[in-house]
């Protein structure tokens, strides 16, 4: 493992950090909540996307054929770094550019390459991720959504669940069911669905936050062309591994940064809350605490570092990603439990009074923070890997 970054990647630091010193000048988590609704931030996000693709920082490690940058896995780790650093936000087309993008580089065909991978850096086909099914989400090969043969293509009926942003993506990568008589994983097909088609509905779900971030999708014989089969047909179950893996790609290594700014926030607030006639930043169980969630954060770093040089050198991602996702997502919770408990009963109040500590803000994100335990493998699912894979326990 190197700590040091060459004179390239120096360079490109130093010219993203110019970038982004005139070009963001906010706090993104706390601006985020000044939009009057989602849809107007989201499409503020989308600016935002472009904006960063015409100045080329989007898709770095693409391909240049696919309309990429051809730079390195570092730099492209140094892009997700440096935005969390400048605590700008980060692109919204994160199932395009993380998952749908490297799907169809690895299984596409060249006019599914030349339709999608250049807008999907541009931000102009957002793409949504229909895996997770109300009877199918940690064990998801046990979806039932139904394609059948029809003229030139599919028609598919089915019901999706959790799906992310679904109300503003173009496309959707979407896992149907075309053998119902193989064994769960070999009758699936991965497939592009267009979200204008007839028979596409989308029902926003709001979330314990507050926000409707993901969304019912129903496909009532919705059709499909042939031309948009990602890989072979039953073959779907290899092309969405290949989504999963990249899923905790080299946009995980912000994660820490953002733990930071949280802890960052939950020391401050600590030394300037009240408790037994000192600050609350004098308690010895708090100290340690506080302690305790900087150390967590500095673990994480260093095994994020660990996975990135896995993928420096090439090799799949390994046992880390469940690891670091299973980490931080719990770590995130203790953070965001620890600023609530600081604000004691005050907790309540998110508005309307001196003592609410920034409009509710910590309050929103401790809300929202119950979902990352859930997403992108539960904490049950991930103990599993580890236990499976690691500590080489019995298969569950
Ligand atoms: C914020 C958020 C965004 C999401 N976005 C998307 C999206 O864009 N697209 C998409 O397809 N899905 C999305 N999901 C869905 C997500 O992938 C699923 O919620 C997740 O995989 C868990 O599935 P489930 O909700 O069906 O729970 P279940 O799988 O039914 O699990 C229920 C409980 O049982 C436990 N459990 C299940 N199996 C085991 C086991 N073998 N051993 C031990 N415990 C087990 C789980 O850990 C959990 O506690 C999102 C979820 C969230 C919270």
């Amino acid at each position: 493992m190197h700590f040091s970054l060459t004179s390239e990647d120096l360079a490109f630091r130093d010219g993203l950090r110019a970038w982004l010193a005139e070009h963001w000048r906010e706090d993104w988590a706390k601006m985020r909540r000044r939009f009057p609704s989602q849809d107007e931030m989201f499409a503020f996000l989308r600016v935002w996307q472009r904006q960063l693709f015409d100045a080329g920082y989007v898709g770095l490690s693409w391909p240049r054929a696919y309309g990429g940058q051809g730079a390195t896995i570092m730099q492209q780790a140094i892009f997700y770094e440096e935005i969390a650093r400048a605590r700008a936000p980060e692109l919204p087309n994160v199932i395009g550019l993380d998952m749908a993008g490297p799907a169809l580089i690895s299984h596409g065909t060249p006019a599914q390459k030349d339709k999608h991978l250049q807008r999907i850096l541009s931000g102009e086909h957002i793409f949504c991720q229909g895996f997770s099914e109300p009877n199918a989400g940690s064990d998801v090969a046990a979806l039932q959504t139904r394609a059948v043969r029809g003229d030139g293509g599919f028609v598919v009926s089915g019901q999706k669940v959790w799906t992310t942003y679904a109300q503003y993506a173009e496309w959707c990568i979407l896992l149907v069911r075309t053998d119902p008589a193989a064994p769960k994983h070999k009758g699936l097909t991965f497939v592009l669905v267009d979200m204008r088609a007839p028979g596409v509905t989308v029902r926003p779900i709001r979330q314990i936050s507050g926000e409707p971030e993901f969304n019912e999708m129903f496909f009532d014989g919705v059709r499909v062309p042939d031309e948009n089969v990602v890989g072979r047909v039953n073959g779907g179950w290899e092309v969405a591994i290949t989504t999963l893996m990249f899923e905790r790609g080299p946009r995980t290594i912000s994660r820490q940064l953002h733990l930071r700014h949280a802890i960052d926030a939950a020391l401050e607030l600590a030394k300037h809350t009240p408790r037994g006639g000192a600050s609350a930043s004098a308690d010895p169980v708090m100290r340690q605490r506080l302690a305790q969630l900087y150390i967590d954060t500095e673990a994480l770093r260093v095994s994020n570092l660990r996975a990135l040089t896995r993928m420096l050198r090439g090799e799949p991602p390994g046992a880390e990603g469940s690891a670091a996702k299973l980490f931080w997502s719990e770590a995130v919770q203790r953070v965001l439990e620890l600023m609530l408990e600081l604000q004691g009963p005050y907790a309540v109040l998110t508005q309307g009074s001196e003592r609410a500590v920034e409009d509710g803000y910590w309050q929103q994100r401790f809300l929202r923070s119950r979902g990352d335990t859930i997403a992108a493998g539960t904490s049950e699912i991930n103990r599993n890997i580890l236990a499976e894979r690691v500590l080489g326990l019995p298969k569950d």
